[in-house]
């Protein structure tokens, strides 16, 4: 196991006052969080991630994504993997990151403990580029701790051969300030 730690974020809120009203800019705060990784068990997941980004159904956007997932309510420690599934009709498109996240979810499983994917059509992309688009952050939250838990799950990008990185990690709070959240955790 390794400790690593996920620096704060200190943004204050910015406050504008106009003829019509006060504006605030949202701050961003957040408090460092030292976490323990297994590096082998992320190893795994990043490999099985850009392992399954070939079994993407991607004919439109020929973009191939993968994603690898453990949950930490899972006593089997099972990875679920996933890739993006396209269809003729654009909004019926699934992302890898939510079909490997809804098969485990309807196995019964609740909190997630890792997720890597793996946009192994462009590895050598901007982190933006290989990162997870709005709606499956919106779903990765809904199926983690939200209370700033260090077990809380993480994230793991996949940087490719080349970049001389495993990958890149964040937690949710980090790849989705002010996401969306209607009641408690998932359970
Ligand atoms: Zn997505």
């Amino acid at each position: 196991m390794v400790t690593i730690t996920l620096p704060a974020r200190d943004l204050p809120d910015s406050v504008i006052d106009t003829a019509h009203g006060r504006i605030v800019v949202p701050g961003h705060r957040l408090p460092e969080k030292k976490v323990e990784v297994d590096p082998a068990l992320v190893a795994d997941l990043v490999k099985a991630a850009r392992a399954n980004a070939g079994r993407a159904y991607a004919p439109f956007s020929h973009f191939h994504v993968g994603a690898a997932l453990v949950m930490a309510d899972d006593p089997e420690g099972r990875i679920h993997a996933g890739a993006n599934i396209e269809n003729s009709s654009y909004g019926v498109c699934s992302c890898g990151e939510r079909t490997a996240l809804n098969h485990a979810a309807g196995l019964g499983f609740r909190r997630i403990k890792y997720l890597a994917v793996s946009c192994a059509s462009a590895l050598d992309a901007p982190l933006a580029d290989r990162s997870p688009c709005g709606i499956c952050r919106q779903a990765i939250k809904e199926f983690t701790a939200k209370d700033f838990s260090a077990d809380d799950a993480l994230i793991f990008i996949d940087t490719g051969d080349n970049s001389g990185v495993l990958c890149e990690v964040m937690d949710i709070e980090r790849l989705l300030p002010y996401g969306f959240n209607f009641g408690g955790p998932a359970g």
